[in-house]
């Protein structure tokens, strides 16, 4: 399956899948093929990325 347009993440590279929760358009960087989900959404999925401060991103 593909998708036309930009990533909505980078929004600089094309997108490549949508994420099933979400539908967010997302490159392969910013898309978690096993999990079909946005790395946005694994980022709340994912118990173990979760922190007392889940409202602020990090990087
Ligand atoms: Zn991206
Ligand atoms: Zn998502």
């Amino acid at each position: 399956m593909s998708v036309s347009g930009l990533c909505q993440i980078c929004e600089s590279r094309p997108a490549q899948k949508r994420c099933a929760n979400c539908g967010t358009l997302a490159c392969d960087v910013h898309f978690e093929d096993p999990k079909e989900l946005c790395v946005e959404c694994v980022a709340q999925a994912d118990p173990s990325r979760q922190s007392d401060d889940v409202d602020i991103h990090r990087f």
